[in-house]
């Protein structure tokens, strides 16, 4: 079980008071995939509901580095939020995870640490931060809900990211007890749509599979999936994601983490994947499964109870649809895209 909050000290400094003035809302990794997400949401029907005169920004690598104290002090200094969504992280596929373990684990408690502290340090009202579903132990039972966290060891082939985004976690409680913060997490599942990392060799699974399907083609090649394609996986379209986080920072008063996820009934085989990449890029020719890469952890079926329990018509987008859209984005932004 989660580290229940046991009765907590009177916070160290009091709860931020809501600033003066209109929200202004960080995103940090907001030039990503989820961060794009959030913007075009934001800047389409996320506008509906939006507090008066709210504005947005979304931070890259270019505005500092989150890894270095001085250049997290000095973005919260220039763009002073009221409220941060914190996406910034070393992210990458199960392959990239094997190889980079130290980096995945030391790169993410460095940015982590500095944004935690910074939003404390500047009075931010509510900090919204990003686990993934990856975090949750290996040997578990299913579905995964939002208290097992910590019930155990995380996969092996990822575990220096997972301990790393596990502390945050851990820090929200800790900010809330010593100073009264506001600090929350959602926890997505595996997520895809346009302006992802499409690398091959670092990428997760989608990006990677529909830029190999694009080359197979092109060179008249076989499609290649990693892996025996049977693992499991719950998918959740960048758009949806970007939605519910907004609803996270606008709507959600708990402390605790909520999963992001598609229903159980969403959850498909890397194998059920695949071929509708083949199909969503108009491939036909050979698709070779090559077994001597690894699988990764078998699945990791995420619970979405909670969230259906404050969202029960929320409705997502089908992966048929999402993939078909994510297939004709990367084509039509083949020479720019993150690859
Ligand atoms: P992404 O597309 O790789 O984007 C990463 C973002 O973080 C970019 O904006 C990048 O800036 C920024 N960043 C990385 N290192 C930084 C640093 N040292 N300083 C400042 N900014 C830095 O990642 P994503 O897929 O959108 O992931 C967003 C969040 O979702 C992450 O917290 C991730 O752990 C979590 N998540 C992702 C998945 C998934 O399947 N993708 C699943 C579950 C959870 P630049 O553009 O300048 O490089
Ligand atoms: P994970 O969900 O955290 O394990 O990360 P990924 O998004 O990298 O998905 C990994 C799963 O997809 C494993 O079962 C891999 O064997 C399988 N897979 C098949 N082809 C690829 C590929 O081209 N890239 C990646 N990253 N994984 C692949």
């Amino acid at each position: 079980m989660a580290a229940a909050s046991s009765a907590a000290p009177a916070p160290e400094s009091s709860p931020a008071a809501p600033a003066a003035g209109p929200q202004v809302v960080l995103v940090t990794g907001g030039t990503g995939l989820v961060g794009q997400g959030i913007r075009s949401f934001v800047e389409g029907a996320g506008a509906e509901g939006a507090p008066e005169g709210e504005t947005w920004y979304y931070a890259s690598s270019k505005d500092g580095d989150l890894r270095k104290a001085e250049d997290t002090r000095a973005l919260f200094e220039r763009v002073k939020p009221t409220h941060v969504i914190h996406l910034a992280a070393k992210v990458g596929g199960l392959f990239h995870n094997m190889a980079k373990k130290v980096d995945f684990y030391r790169e993410n408690m460095l940015i982590n640490d500095n944004v935690m502290g910074m939003c404390r340090e500047f009075k931010v009202v509510k900090l919204v931060s990003c686990l993934s579903t990856c975090v949750f132990p290996d040997k578990t039972t299913y579905p995964i809900d939002e208290t097992m966290i910590h019930d155990g060891p995380p996969h092996s082939s990822n575990e220096g990211y997972a301990y790393a985004k596990r502390m945050i976690d851990v820090m929200n409680r800790c900010y809330r007890d010593q100073h009264g913060c506001s600090f929350t997490s959602i926890i997505p599942t595996n997520i895809y749509g346009p302006d992802d990392n499409f690398s091959i060799q670092d990428g997760h699974v989608i990006p990677g599979l529909i830029h190999k399907c694009y080359i197979a083609k092109r060179d008249g090649t076989p499609f290649t999936i990693w892996g025996s394609g049977t693992p499991l996986r719950q998918f959740i379209h960048s758009h949806d994601l970007a939605a519910l986080t907004v609803w996270t920072l606008r709507s959600y008063e708990e402390a605790d983490p909520i999963i992001l996820s598609v229903d159980e009934a969403a959850e498909v085989s890397i194998r059920d994947v695949a071929l509708m990449v083949a199909e969503g890029m108009g491939f036909e020719g050979e698709v070779v499964f090559d077994s001597s890469k690894a699988d990764g952890q078998f699945k990791k079926t995420a619970s979405n109870a909670k969230l259906r329990s404050y969202l029960p018509d929320y409705k997502f987008k089908s992966m048929k649809e999402g993939l078909a859209e994510t297939c004709k984005w990367f084509i039509e932004n083949f020479e720019t895209a993150r690859k």
